[in-house]
């Protein structure tokens, strides 16, 4: 099907400081983080300023922003022409007393992370990993781990963005209410966000502990005491042997301090030696373990900046339901261990707090959120998928913007109650569709099947 081609290789896009088109040879596609799949255009444009980007915008009938390519399935993707944002990664303003942060949509968080820590400063939670762009994130409403911590779109408290009209559109949480709850997981499909202001807090220590081979049995019966034990908590799981491989403990500290980290958590054992998510793999691209104290932003993600997160070649999916049916969820895809095991790497749980962002998964509804990270055989995982989504189906499941799923459009409809509503935000800064892609089309706009 054209050019988006689920690949099995990886290869680096290209990037540019200039507002030119930015040459690719024949065999160096522009491809996702992954390299599963191949974009369906190889235009792509840097933009070093406003002015380039409302020239940009003005100037084309159909783009999309790119942020640092990590999603797995085509939300990011086009056929018509790509605006990259990647040379905008300034800090605008650091206001110590409106305590805000307000930066470049094409910052990641590993640029900004040891900014913030260097004056003070720190944000309230991170993916597992720092390498992805602010804007790009929050606009599929990625999230790390923590009851109390909503998604990394919750700490957005300002965005800026070129409309469609070529307009600089200012929104802000305390000043316009249900229409800037609307457009922070904004899924791309409104503008190009050129600014984010994000709520900080003063700097603060975390401690690392892993535990290995928690019993299922102990999760069952106590998974709220588990949850709460620690600031983020991480189960990570082969669904084999009733058993969760690796608990990972982010304690904050001295808030946390009474945590002892004893020798037994749960039945689960405390680990002699940092450890990867997947066991087979070197520890060296995580986060220290061993309850090292160390800045926040060095141990809320589990991967490293400047190393491959995760396993690199793979695919990912994920699936949120209510928190209130996490064990019967667990245990449903548990029953599936079987199916699931050959095709996985590892799988993550992790809390998410409620919000109130329209598009966000965890919209009114407290999560837990099941992740997969699965070998790169796309024809096999699509063909799991539906089987998993159909035992969480009775939960309401709804998926990951940025990861693979097959629910259809008119389950997407039903589970997400704002989502017509958001079809009219977007009809509002966009009319014509100039942001919109085959995945907005079939997933938002329209209502036929499947997703990826
Ligand atoms: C190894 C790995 C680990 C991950 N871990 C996590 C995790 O812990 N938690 C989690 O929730 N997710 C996780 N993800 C998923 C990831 O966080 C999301 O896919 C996120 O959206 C990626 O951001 P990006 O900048 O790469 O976005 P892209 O893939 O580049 O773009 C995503 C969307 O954002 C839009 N966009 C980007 N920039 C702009 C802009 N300036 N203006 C308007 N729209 C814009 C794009 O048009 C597109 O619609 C992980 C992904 C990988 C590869």
């Amino acid at each position: 099907m054209n050019k988006r081609t689920f690949l099995k290789v990886f290869s680096a896009a290209l990037t540019s400081r200039m507002i030119s088109p930015l040459l690719a040879s024949s065999d160096s596609k522009l491809k996702n983080w992954a390299g599963n799949l191949e974009y369906g255009t190889e235009k792509q444009y840097s933009a070093n300023s406003m002015k380039d980007i409302q020239e940009f915008v003005r100037t084309h009938d159909n783009l999309k922003a790119l942020g640092t390519r990590h999603c797995f399935n085509t939300i990011a993707d086009t056929t018509s022409e790509f605006l990259s944002l990647k040379a905008m990664e300034r800090v605008v303003e650091l206001d110590p007393d409106a305590r805000t942060v307000t930066i470049e949509s094409g910052m990641t968080y590993g640029q900004l992370c040891p900014y913030l820590d260097s004056r003070g400063w720190a944000l309230h939670n991170l993916a597992s990993l720092p390498h992805i762009s602010v804007a790009g994130a929050c606009s599929t409403a990625t999230h790390g781990s923590g009851e109390k911590n909503g998604n990394l779109s919750t700490a957005v408290s300002a965005i800026e963005m070129v409309n469609a009209a070529s307009e600089v559109i200012k929104l802000s949480r305390s000043r316009d209410g249900e229409m800037f709850r609307s457009a922070v997981v904004g899924l791309g499909a409104l503008g190009v966000i050129t600014k984010v202001t994000l709520d900080i807090q003063p700097r603060f220590m975390m401690k690392q502990y892993v535990y290995e081979s928690l019993p299922l049995s102990e999760l069952r019966e106590h998974f709220d005491a588990i949850e709460s034990t620690a600031y983020s908590v991480s189960l990570f799981t082969d669904w084999q042997e009733k058993r969760i491989n690796e608990v990972w403990l982010k304690i904050r500290v001295p808030d946390e301090s009474k945590f002892g980290a004893p020798a037994e958590f749960f039945g689960a054992k405390r680990a002699t030696r940092n450890l990867h998510p997947i066991v087979a793999l070197s520890a060296e691209n995580c986060t220290e373990q061993m309850g090292v104290p160390g800045p926040w932003y060095e141990r809320l993600p589990h991967f490293r900046m400047g190393f491959t997160p995760s396993a690199g070649k793979e695919l990912q999916s994920e699936y949120f339901v209510p928190r209130q049916n996490a064990i019967e969820a667990i245990l449903a895809v548990e029953r599936l261990g079987d199916k699931v095991g050959p095709h996985l790497l590892i799988s993550e749980i992790r809390t998410i707090a409620a919000d109130d962002l329209w598009m966000s998964p965890c919209y009114k509804q407290a999560s837990v959120a099941i992740h997969f990270t699965w070998k790169q055989d796309w024809p096999a995982v699509k063909a799991l998928l539906p089987v998993i989504e159909k035992e969480l189906g009775p939960f309401q499941v709804r998926p990951h913007w940025g990861k693979l799923f097959t629910i259809s459009a008119a389950d997407l409809h039903a589970r997400y109650q704002r989502l017509p509503e958001f079809v009219e935000t977007c009809k509002r800064y966009d009319p014509h569709g100039k942001f919109r892609n085959e995945f907005l089309d079939r997933n938002i706009f329209g209502n036929k099947m499947g997703s990826a």
